[in-house]
């Protein structure tokens, strides 16, 4: 009860900010924008650190995930004044002498729900398009990473007011009690079952609600591809972060023409990256907890090992790990993966492949390698994802002009630079008439001329 009305009393102080009209201003938004960009820069080495807490993520990957956040502030900060520029709408005949626009206005007091797996980043991506478009908000980093989610809570602290923007850290007793609030828009990312569990709650104070989940993201192999280029970028996809990526390729689907020339170039590969003892490699993640790991250890009862296998308890390793000769069957394939472990399967036909990939819910990310044109063009027309990259992996992710987000079972709703601005905003219709002229017909008593 004590947590509630310290939960209660954050969302009416950023309620009577709001209604203060600050945020609405341009200036206001871009020295906040520009606060965040330079706390960011600060404490870089402290996310870094507080990454490797968690999850012994390698500095690279702790700072391409700093760098994303900075790029979509860079990009927003270029772009701010033209999206917030209300939009001249052409009027119909009657409506001679006035004008029609549309404004972008902020939506109010607005909470965002974020995940242990890239905290950093899925954490302070939406938030730059919350202060962006004019928004306070409350942010609720995940317990399962928490020196980062005490990081998050002491950069906000030194950043912005508690009126502006506030964290409240914690579980998901924490996490349910916020979402009994009311608040403008609710931005989860996270898994679906949870997102299932958000929406109702949304649903009780009619709150729209963007969710961005995981899922089983397909990666198909066409025979005729860049064989090195296509493995390198296959296992960093898949092995970056130990695996624990929403957007990750989750498994393989390989054109048994080339299969076997792939998976020998896939092994050639996983070594370089990582070496003969990926457990010593620095540049090798860990899974996030016993759960996770106990999980991912049964999803390798399947098919056949031909690359890792190795597990480890107490240092929460798995290595990176192929499985070939794996089933629909298969744990492996019934579940997201969310770990380092490449399940492999063939087909003869890409038209087996695209029916493989529809049978499944529609995934957040779609992996195409393929030289051929028309063949890339036929995946593209005959499946659906929430996005698609062709001949590399998660890279689509760093084009902050680039929608991101899922459809159908892995989410709904966009953010990354404009999307993202019109996600927290809502399109204000505003008719602007003269006083010069005022036409009589469609006043009573009506007249039967009156309907022409
Ligand atoms: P999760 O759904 O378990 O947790 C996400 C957040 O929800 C956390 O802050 C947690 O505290 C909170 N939460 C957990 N249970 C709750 C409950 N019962 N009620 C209210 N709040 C609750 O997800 P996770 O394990 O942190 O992340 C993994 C999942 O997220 C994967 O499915 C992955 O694909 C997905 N994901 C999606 C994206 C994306 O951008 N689409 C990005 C990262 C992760």
């Amino acid at each position: 009860m004590i947590i509630q009305n310290k939960i209660s009393s954050f969302v009416d102080k950023q309620r009577l900010f709001f209604q203060t009209n600050q945020t609405k201003n341009i200036g206001f938004r871009i020295d906040k924008l520009t606060a965040l960009e330079q706390s960011i820069e600060e404490h870089k080495d402290v996310i870094i650190q507080a990454l490797k807490a968690d999850l012994h993520k390698p500095g690279f990957e702790g700072y391409f995930e700093i760098m994303g956040v900075l790029g979509e502030i860079k990009h927003t900060l270029q772009n701010l004044k033209t999206w917030m520029k209300p939009q001249k709408i052409a009027t119909p005949f009657h409506q001679f002498l006035s004008s029609a626009r549309v404004y972008s206005e902020p939506l109010g007091v607005v909470l965002i729900i974020g995940p242990w797996n890239y905290p950093i980043n899925l954490m302070f991506t939406p938030l730059v398009s919350a202060i962006a478009s004019g928004n306070c908000a409350i942010l609720k980093p995940s317990e399962l990473a928490s020196h980062t989610s005490s990081v998050i809570a002491d950069i906000m602290q030194k950043t912005f007011d508690s009126s502006f923007i506030t964290v409240i850290e914690g579980g998901v007793e924490t996490s349910k009690e916020i979402l009994s609030e009311k608040f403008d828009h609710i931005f989860f990312t996270g898994g679906t079952e949870v997102g299932k569990i958000v929406m109702s709650a949304a649903a009780q104070h009619l709150t729209p609600v963007t969710l961005e989940l995981g899922g089983k993201s397909p990666c198909i192999v066409d025979n005729d591809i860049h064989l090195e280029y296509t493995a390198k970028r296959i296992v960093w996809g898949k092995f970056s972060n130990a695996g624990q990526t929403c957007t990750a390729p989750d498994y393989l689907l390989v054109n048994r023409q080339i299969k076997k020339e792939l998976l020998d170039q896939i092994k050639n590969q996983i070594q370089n990256f990582y070496g003969d003892q990926p457990a010593n490699s620095h540049s090798y993640a860990r899974i996030i907890n016993n759960r996770h790991f106990y999980r991912l250890s049964e999803l390798l009862k399947a098919g056949e090992i031909i690359v890792g296998g190795d597990t480890d308890l107490e240092n929460l390793y798995i290595a990176p790990t192929v499985i070939d000769q794996v089933s629909w069957q298969d744990k492996v394939m019934q579940e997201e993966i969310f770990g380092p472990i490449l399940p492999v399967l063939e087909y003869t036909h890409l038209s087996e492949a695209i029916d493989l990939v529809n049978q499944q819910p529609k995934p957040l990310a779609l992996y195409f390698f393929s030289k051929n044109k028309q063949n890339q063009e036929w995946v593209l027309q005959s499946t659906a994802s929430g996005g698609v990259c062709i001949n590399d992996t998660l890279m689509h992710l760093t084009v902050p002009a680039l929608p991101f987000g899922g459809v159908g079972a892995s989410g709904f709703g966009r953010y990354h630079g404009k999307s993202g601005f019109d996600t927290f905003s809502y399109q204000r219709a505003v008719l602007n008439k003269s006083f010069l002229l005022d036409l009589k017909w469609r006043y009573p008593p009506y007249q039967t001329k009156s309907k022409k």
